[in-house]
């Protein structure tokens, strides 16, 4: 298996919010988040950007109705 790059991994999280990732790139996304802290820190912040959006979407739907 080859590593994946910054790149790569953090397009690999960000698809992860919309889809099931297949097994080979959850353990290769896994195995580059063990080493780059940097891809760590970018996760964190894609999944708290994305629940913060959701959220405003709610309130959104909920306003405009
Ligand atoms: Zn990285």
């Amino acid at each position: 298996m080859r590593l994946l790059t910054c790149k790569e991994t953090t397009r690999l999280v960000s698809q992860g919010l919309d889809r099931e990732l297949a097994f080979g790139e959850r353990v290769a996304l896994r195995l580059h988040l063990a080493i780059c802290i940097g891809c760590r820190r970018a996760g964190r912040q894609m999944r708290y950007l994305r629940q913060a959006v959701r959220k405003l979407a709610v309130v959104d739907v909920r306003s405009s109705r």
